[in-house]
């Protein structure tokens, strides 16, 4: 499995030749009828030698945003030019997305903390290894789309080991203007291949149960700049977001969480800016006798927001980052630019 030294494409029962592109429904596992349960792959070997590339959706299966992104990307764009191989992966966990879920519906187990898998157990990591040995290991990179939780929204954002360094370079060509450094946890399909020299990096996108297609379009933008990198799309470039912060561990930032129970109306949006004492939101009771201002602690970019506006004492309210001086005045100049139509 892997690439031939022809340039084929193959996997276990299958090869995809130079300049081919094939549609197929891989069997990864069996449903209680004996059913095969099965994932769609598109599998686009360019003319012309390049990288070979994996794009992951819905490993947890609410996730749908970047479902979209993938079929675009596979199935509308003009790929007459592709040098290398585009391996198209829209929907991973096929019984969450079936049910409408983040988890697969067996024992809820997380297929994104399954891999890389292994034969023989459980069966969570006998799906993720199907999928890791045929779709991921013949990959040079790889881009894993991902939506915020239920009820949660977040601005566009990548997740990236940034200090590595091959997985630096893929972060910083996806282009936004956010890129959060972390390692990975064990079992995610990111840091599982980034660790096994595949540097793979994830894109958060918007909320779960939806289409969003402004969020979309941007991905893709940040898709053709990728592939712009890796020069496996002559007709794309690479892009500069206008500004960028990396926040690392070492970073100001914060879940801000609420202290009472109560209905929650929010005063800025994600991606927003706010200023050290500005309100975040008010919490109030039923019948708006009693009301809980949330202040911001410190200045920073709102990466995350709550969407589903209840909260238990101890629920996250929103995800809060400090920028640094110079990144923070550049982008209040751009959202004052932006409010005021210029
Ligand atoms: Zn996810």
């Amino acid at each position: 499995m892997g690439m031939t030294a022809e340039g084929d494409f193959t996997y276990n029962g299958g090869r995809v030749g130079v300049g081919e592109t094939q549609n197929i429904r891989y069997g990864i596992s069996e449903t209680y009828l004996g059913d095969p349960v099965r994932i769609p792959v598109t599998i686009i070997n360019g003319e012309d030698p390049g990288p070979t590339a994996f794009l992951s959706a819905a490993s947890h299966g609410d996730e749908l945003n970047g479902i979209e992104v993938i079929r675009e990307v596979a199935h509308e764009w003009d790929l007459s030019d592709l040098a290398g191989t585009l391996v198209c992966l829209p929907v991973l966990n096929v019984p969450g997305f079936l049910a409408q879920q983040r988890y697969l519906p067996i024992y809820d187990r997380d297929l994104n903390r399954s891999f890389p898998g292994r034969e023989g157990s459980t069966s969570s990591k006998r799906m993720a290894h199907r999928i890791y040995t045929n779709f991921i290991e013949p990959c040079d990179f790889g881009l894993d789309f991902h939506t915020s939780t239920r009820g949660r929204t977040n601005m566009i954002h990548v997740r990236a080991d940034m200090t590595d360094e091959d997985v630096y370079r893929l972060a910083s060509a996806f282009g936004t203007n956010v890129i959060i450094d972390s390692d990975g946890a064990d079992g995610t399909l990111r840091g599982e291949a980034s660790r096994d020299g595949i540097p793979t990096i994830t894109i958060e996108m918007g909320e779960a149960h939806r289409f969003q297609q402004h969020l979309i379009d941007e991905t893709l933008d940040g898709v053709k700049s990728v592939l712009a990198e890796y020069e496996m799309l002559s007709t794309s470039t690479v892009r500069w977001p206008g500004w960028r912060t990396i926040i690392s561990n070492a970073s100001e930032k914060t879940w801000i969480r609420a202290d009472v129970g109560g209905i929650v109306h929010m005063h800025h949006t994600q991606g927003e800016l706010v200023e050290e004492g500005d309100t975040i939101c008010t919490i109030t009771n039923p019948f708006k006798t009693d009301r809980t201002v949330v202040t911001a602690p410190f200045s920073g970019l709102l990466v995350g927001n709550l969407e589903n506006p209840v909260v238990f004492p101890g629920n996250p309210i929103c995800h809060l980052v400090a920028l640094d001086e110079q990144t923070h005045r550049v982008v209040k100049q751009r959202q004052q630019k932006t409010a005021d139509g210029l």
